[in-house]
């Protein structure tokens, strides 16, 4: 981390093979209660694009899509650890209701260096009542 300023945190999968960084005041943790949430046990951090820095090629990552296909799973292809993914976009019905459409990046804190997640407020996320299409 550095002083002053937003803090850069350095991440990275397991086997260090995608290496990155995230530009972020990281002040709460999202667990999610959707399907693939919840098998991963992630615990996720919304930035903006922007805020993450690839320090090595996404195209090294495997990529899973599901659902409405809208949201992409990035996956080391050596030691299958799941370092950011790119969330769902609402549907159309969503964003009639008035749902903002993010574009930036849903990060894994796990794979932070020096980060306690221990700490940080859970804010709990019902993805298991979006809609799948
Ligand atoms: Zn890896």
């Amino acid at each position: 981390m550095q002083t002053g300023g937003t803090p850069i945190w350095q991440g990275a999968c397991h086997c260090r093979r995608t290496r990155f960084t995230v530009a972020a005041d990281i002040d709460h943790t999202r667990i999610c209660d959707c399907s693939i949430c919840h098998q991963r046990g992630a615990l996720i951090f919304r930035v903006k694009e922007d805020a993450l820095k690839l320090l090595t090629p996404l195209d090294d990552l495997a990529l899973y899509q599901w659902g409405t296909g809208t949201a992409k799973d990035y996956f080391c292809k050596t030691c299958g650890i799941l370092p950011f993914r790119r969330p769902r976009i609402a549907t159309e019905a969503e964003q009639t209701a008035g749902e903002a459409i993010f574009t930036g990046w849903a990060i894994n804190l796990r794979c932070l260096e020096d980060i306690n997640t221990a700490d940080l407020p859970v804010r709990t996320i019902q993805g298991s009542i979006l809609p799948l299409a």
